[in-house]
């Protein structure tokens, strides 16, 4: 319970059901995808976030947003959660709101798949579709326009620029890693989206150990299929990004991560989604450099979540 208790910012309360439920995932030692790969004195751990309860890492910032907006006043009964999200973050918010007493608009590129979408709908969220060509800035850019109307109606949660976002893995993902490898992390190799696992979890651990080395994963072009993911270059970049925070930046291929996911499910039995393809993916080129440490990476959520997407199951 301590450990959950610190993945939140500002509780008044302790959390109880569902939501003390939330972090404290799974750290798994990758054995198979490495095989010939790393020297003997290197070791590639993977954090499982489809443990969560809404089957993705966004559960911890989702919370923690939610906690902070209550803790300071900002929200109140009665008020709509609004903000814009490629899919995950939205599911947090769904079944995060539903057990708070709150609803949610979401405002979602119109693209995002039918598992999203139709999970969305599960928990009552109203689902605002934006144009599908504009992605995840054009639904940013609606869900601006909408809590400009209505500021009195609407909490903008705004997960590109939440200082709460970020803290949850300050507070949570960093600790529990700091804790599951008794200290010895020495790389820690992480997706962009909002860059709040990346930030918060690097922020963390290299305040334990100065030496951790913290490496950033993007898609390697603007058009890419890791779901989730920015790039950065070309993307609105999100307030609480830091790209001074990155010792090493480097840049996903499609083909390669989707080619991780297969083998993920195949070699290792972890059935993850396209961005925990990337970060596989990044963390191998990496791991494969060294000739000694203990590499820990991050998979945001199950392959489950894109079922109808048949080129990721190798379908
Ligand atoms: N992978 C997936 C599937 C996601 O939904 C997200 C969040 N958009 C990320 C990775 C990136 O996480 P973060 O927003 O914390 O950078």
């Amino acid at each position: 319970m301590v450990a959950l208790q610190r993945a939140l910012p500002h509780h008044a309360t302790p959390l109880t059901g569902l939501l003390a439920r939330v972090g404290n995932t799974p750290l798994v030692q990758l054995s198979r995808v490495t095989e010939g790969r790393l020297a003997p004195g290197v070791k590639l751990f993977a954090k499982l976030e489809s443990f969560n309860p809404g089957g993705s890492v966004k559960d911890r910032a989702a919370l923690s947003m939610i906690l902070q907006a209550e803790a300071s006043g900002r929200l109140r009964p009665g008020m709509t959660l609004l903000d814009s999200s490629s899919g995950n973050t939205g599911i947090a918010y769904g079944w995060i709101a539903a057990q708070r007493g709150y609803k949610l608009k979401l405002c979602l590129p119109a693209n995002a798949n039918v598992e999203r979408k139709a999970t969305l709908r599960a928990y009552g969220v109203e689902i605002i579709e934006t144009d599908p060509l504009e992605g995840s800035d054009g639904a940013i850019a609606v869900a601006r326009r909408l809590a400009a109307q209505d500021p009195e109606g609407l909490l903008y949660l705004d997960q590109y620029s939440n200082d709460a976002n970020w803290q949850a893995h300050f507070r949570g993902t960093g600790p529990e890693i700091w804790r599951d490898t008794g200290g010895q992390v020495t790389h820690w190799v992480a997706c962009l989206g909002t860059s709040g696992t990346f930030t918060g979890t690097a922020r963390f651990l290299k305040a334990q150990n100065p030496d951790v080395v913290a490496v950033s994963v993007q898609p390697d072009s603007p058009f890419h299929g890791l779901e989730g993911l920015k790039h950065m270059e070309t993307a609105l970049v999100p307030a609480i990004y830091d790209p001074g925070l990155a010792d090493l930046n480097l840049g996903a291929p499609t083909e390669e991560s989707l080619a991780l996911v297969r083998r993920l499910a195949r070699e290792e039995g972890l059935f993850v989604g396209p961005s925990a393809g990337a970060a596989a993916w990044a963390a191998l080129e990496l791991a494969s450099t060294l000739t000694e440490g203990v590499v820990v990476t991050l998979f945001p959520d199950g392959g489950e979540r894109y079922l109808s997407e048949a080129h990721i199951l190798g379908g």
